[in-house]
This record gives structure tokens, sequence and C-alpha cells, in this order.
């Protein structure tokens, strides 16, 4: 008998041990599941996110194929495009107002108030802005843009004082001089030439900080510069008439090194650790 209450007490006990093992093994897994996707969140959030870009155009034609071969495989950075009109509709989306930088190569006449009101939020958001060439063109009566963009082309409609207009040449070699050799937007560069597009008389903000230069007579001394609006850093390039720019290496450069120094990076960083 009292073997037989041993053994009835044993079988009992294996039997709880079993159950406690198997709950033992569920809570493992439970556990390392848990971490699991704890380890991954946290990888995630510090996992290096490309900077998203917007790249603008429309209102002027251009050599497409080019353009787009050299702006869509930028490294490092995805780009996404819109052309005008739909551009400054989508600026008023939540979508449109978060990206990181801003590439504009349109040139527009026409802006309403509300899309106004989404390039003055982009500027206090701090959005990088890169305006290219003939985007000194666009929406010459509207002095903010003057003061964000930092310049104006002065089109025969915009005033009657002829003194003030402004004027292009096509197909000009112009020599660069680098003005500010310790910025970086002109970081790795020298002294270059390109075969571009050439606008004479542009209105400039007392504001802007020069970059570039040159002595050609029918282009403006002043081809790029920086500029500040509210909590954005601004680019203006001259440059990028047609496919003989944005093949140039030196252009090429340019676009990098604005990206670069517009913080794009540091924005995206920012963005993922919210
Ligand atoms: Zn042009």
């Amino acid at each position: 008998m009292r073997n037989y209450k041993i053994t009835v007490g044993s079988r009992h006990a294996s039997t709880v041990h079993k159950i406690s093992h198997i709950k033992f093994k569920i809570m493992r897994l439970l556990f390392l599941s848990i971490i699991s996707i704890l380890l991954l969140n946290f990888c995630s959030a510090f996992q290096k996110q490309n900077p998203q870009i917007l790249l603008v155009t429309g209102g002027h034609s251009f050599d497409t194929t080019e353009f787009f071969d050299f702006f869509m495989n930028l490294e490092n950075y995805d780009i996404d495009t819109i052309s005008q009109p739909v551009a400054n509709e989508f600026l008023l989306t939540d979508e449109g107002q978060s990206y990181d930088a801003y590439i504009f190569y349109d040139m527009w006449k026409i802006i309403e108030e509300d899309h106004k009101k989404a390039y003055l939020d982009l500027t206090e958001k701090g959005k990088g802005l890169l305006f290219l060439h003939h985007s000194v063109v666009s929406y010459q009566n509207w002095d903010e843009f003057f003061n964000i963009i930092g310049g104006r082309y002065v089109a025969a409609e915009t005033t009657t004082d002829t003194s003030r207009y402004s004027d292009y040449k096509h197909d000009l070699d112009l020599e660069i001089k680098i003005l500010d050799t310790e910025h970086a937007v002109t970081n790795g560069l020298s002294n270059f030439t390109i075969h571009d597009e050439g606008y004479s008389n542009l209105e400039l903000s007392a504001n802007i900080h020069p970059l570039l230069g040159t002595d050609h007579p029918d282009c403006n001394s002043l081809l790029a510069w920086t500029n500040k609006y509210r909590n954005s850093d601004i680019v203006y390039l001259i440059f990028g008439h047609d496919k003989n720019a944005y093949v140039d290496e030196d252009f090429q450069k340019l676009i990098y090194n604005s990206l670069e120094w517009m913080g794009s990076r540091h924005a995206s960083t920012i963005q993922l650790s919210k």
C-alpha cells in the first residue's frame, strides 16, 4: 500500500511537472517574440532613410530625358516629381508639405493666395529649397517670392521701367569663378567653364550670400547664391537651361552639395525620431 501511494503520488507530480514545463516553454516563446518585436522596432527607428525630395517642373520646355536621367538617379536621395499647375495644389496637402527638401525647376506665373501660404509654410518648417535656372522668372509680382529666392528676372509685363528689364542669351561658354571657396555648396569645386544660357540684369536681394560669379558680358556677374528666409536654407543656381548643363559634372556637384548643405539628411533624422 505504501508503495502504491508513493506510485500515485509520483505520477501526479510528474503530470504537474510536465504542465509547468509546457507553460515555461510558452512563456519563453512569448518573451522571445516580444523582445524580437521590440528589437526590430528599435533597429528600424535608427535605420537611415534616404531624404525625400520633391522636384517641381512645368511652365518651360526642357531636355526631359537627360534631365530626369540625372535627377531620378541621384544617389542617396529619393525623388518624387510633379509638374505645374498640379504642384502648387499638391503643396497645399500634408503630403506635399512633408518632404525634406524641394527642387524648383518650374517657371510659373500665377499663384493663388492659398498657394502663397503653402510656400511660406515650407519656410516656416525650415525645408531646404533649391531653385534652378528659370525658376527665378516665376511669380514676378509676388514680392515675398523675391525675398525667398533672393532674386528676380524682371520681364516687360512687370514694369514700364525699361532699365529694370532682365534679358537672356543662349549657348554661352561661361567661365565661372568661385566667390566663396569655404562654403559647403562650392566644396570640391574649382573655377570651371559651363555651356549654358545666361541671364543678365537680374534684380537681387541685399540679403543673399554670393557663391559663384562670371565676367561674361552677356550674363549677370552673380550666378549662384544662398539665402535664408524664415527657417529655410535656400540655394539659387542660374544653371540648367538644357542637357549641356545636366551632364556637366560641376553642375551635378553643385546639386549634390546644395542638397547636403540644406540639411535634408538632418531633417530626415528628425522626422524619424518623432
Ligand atoms: Zn533657359
